[in-house]
């Protein structure tokens, strides 16, 4: 008689970039030994290596491990993220931050952008960002950790990391190793499917082992070895709103200044990342090869470079989109196997973070059933589908005079999206759905930095005639400059708290 007991007794993850030791590293912690976990990657196939930047959810990954912050820091060369600057992207010459945290402060019922926006048309010149506390301490270099006292400015900010992908990987492989996952080195060569229901039975490694489990977590990369490969699952491309289709990526030297933020400037068919940690920045010149050639891409990336270059520039190629199912049968998605969105926002690794989350709260029993996948893929579609949204929104709200930015300028955009832009445009407001990665704050940076400007503000900020706007934006921007003011630089906070021991860690970006 078949045994009642449907626990899932062993999981098997295929590969060991960030996406496979972030899942091995979560599992074991959730699970508590209760079944084996075992990890497989080649090192001859190699990971990535990039995906450097992030954003703040990840306090929440690490935290939820167990991480020390300052530890995992001093591990993986890291630093800390107020923000993305943008350059360039709404026109030539134009730049705009993106920052963490609040824009300002609410001091009335009317979100203070209205007010912001009835004060600008009134002639003042002050700079949206100017009253975030985030963008005021990234242009100075500064850095501090928030306070939890929601009275004080300080509490508005908020942050993530940049840290180095390979290590990031190393550290967590330690965490995952110390609780019991078994990691095993070997290229798979083959999948073996169960001939009744085409569930994943078992992985065969070059040399003949064989590899048996009852869930598959493919974190293969973007070829898919199991979700692709095996099952088929299908891809749905996004180049036609995404059109970026290659990377050429370069470590450079440091300029010891430790910018607590991630700069992104926009190039004739692409834009190029820049990513300070400890020891090296991180570059990468993402372009679209419909509008220009490896070469000159590679040239337009070392002339942009603030220091001299680490190593060979590393071409990469992407497509744009996402798996139709991240969950099908025994087999779970997560990472480059189950999608791409180009890092402008930096969302990858936080897409591998509430994949993770998701499949421990809709964790599976042997039977799979299939309200349970379809929540899953349900739940994973449509995060993905707003995230590309705010990243369209990027390209499409430019006036840039090149021919791949008229294509995104004039290109048909996501009926969303065209919906989020026409209240903007109306009267300013954002509408965002509460499961919204990006929230009010987010679009709200990106919508005026690239100056999408409504025809109209918020009727209740004229009604509201008592209220001193102007004063009051006036003196927290004050606050705003006294408290970044005080707040060390961070190369002294680092100093101070997460120093790396080992100055050189990995040369590759
Ligand atoms: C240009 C670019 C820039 C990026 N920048 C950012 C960023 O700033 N922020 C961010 O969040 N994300 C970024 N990303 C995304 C980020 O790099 C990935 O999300 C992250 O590294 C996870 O990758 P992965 O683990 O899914 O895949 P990979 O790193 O490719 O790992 C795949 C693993 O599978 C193994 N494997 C594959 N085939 C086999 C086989 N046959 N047998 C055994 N093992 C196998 C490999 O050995 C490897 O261990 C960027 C991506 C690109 C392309």
């Amino acid at each position: 008689m078949e045994s009642t007991d449907r626990r899932i007794r062993s999981i098997v993850i295929v590969g060991g970039g960030t996406a496979g030791w972030m899942t091995a590293a979560a599992l074991a912690q959730a699970l508590q030994g209760s079944c084996r976990i075992e990890l497989v990657e080649s090192e001859q196939i190699g990971t990535i290596g990039v995906g450097e930047a992030t954003i703040p959810p990840i306090k929440l990954f690490n935290q939820t491990l167990g991480i020390d912050e300052n530890a995992f820091l001093a591990a993986t060369q890291g630093t800390f993220k107020l923000g993305i600057e943008f350059v360039g992207w709404g026109r030539a010459g134009h730049r705009y931050f993106h920052p963490f945290g609040q824009i300002g402060a609410e001091f009335d019922k009317v979100p203070l952008h209205h007010y912001w926006l009835r004060e600008r048309s009134r002639g003042d010149t002050s700079a949206l960002e100017d009253h975030s506390l985030a963008w005021v301490a990234a242009r100075d270099g500064k850095f501090t950790l928030p306070s939890t006292d929601r009275r004080q400015v300080l509490s508005t900010l908020d942050y993530a990391y940049q840290f180095d992908a390979g290590l990031y990987a190393a550290f967590l492989r330690r965490y995952a190793e110390a609780r019991g996952v078994r990691r095993t080195e070997g290229r798979i060569v083959c999948t073996d499917l169960r001939p009744d229901d085409g569930f994943i039975e078992r992985v065969r490694l070059d040399g003949g082992a064989a590899i048996e489990g009852d869930l598959f977590i493919d974190c293969s990369g973007f070829r898919g070895l199991l979700i692709e490969e095996a099952l088929h699952t299908g891809y749905e491309d996004w180049r036609h709103w995404l059109p970026c289709d290659r990377a050429v990526a370069v470590a450079c030297e440091h300029d010891d200044t430790f910018a607590p933020y991630t700069r992104s400037t926009a190039h004739e068919a692409g834009w190029q990342w820049r990513i300070p940690l400890q020891h090296r920045v991180g570059n990468g010149h993402v372009y679209c090869s419909a509008f220009t050639d490896e070469d000159t891409a590679t040239r337009v990336l070392l002339e942009n470079l603030t220091g001299k270059p680490r190593g060979t520039p590393r071409p990469l190629r992407f497509t744009t989109g996402r798996r139709r199912r991240f969950w099908h049968r025994n087999c779970v998605a997560i990472g480059l196997s189950a999608g791409f969105l180009e890092p402008l926002e930096s969302t990858s690794i936080h897409l591998i973070q509430t994949a993770i989350t998701r499949l421990l709260a809709l964790f599976p029993d042997r039977d799979f059933d299939a309200v349970t996948t379809a929540e899953f893929n349900r739940l994973t579609g449509a995060e993905y589908e707003r995230i590309r949204d705010f990243l369209i929104l990027h390209y499409h709200a430019n006036t840039r005079d090149e021919p791949m930015w008229r294509h995104v300028a004039t290109m048909e955009i996501p009926e969303p999206l065209a919906y989020k832009l026409a209240h903007f445009r109306g009267h300013g407001r954002l509408v965002a759905e509460s499961l919204e990665l990006f929230q009010n704050p987010n679009w709200l940076a990106v919508m005026v930095g690239q100056e999408v400007w409504p025809e109209r503000h918020d009727p209740l900020a004229d009604l509201r005639t008592g209220v001193d706007a102007a004063s009051r934006l006036a003196s927290l921007r004050q606050v705003i400059a006294e408290v970044a003011a005080a707040m060390p630089t961070q190369r002294e906070y680092i100093d101070r708290h997460c120093r790396a021991q080992v100055a050189e860690a990995t040369m590759e970006p």
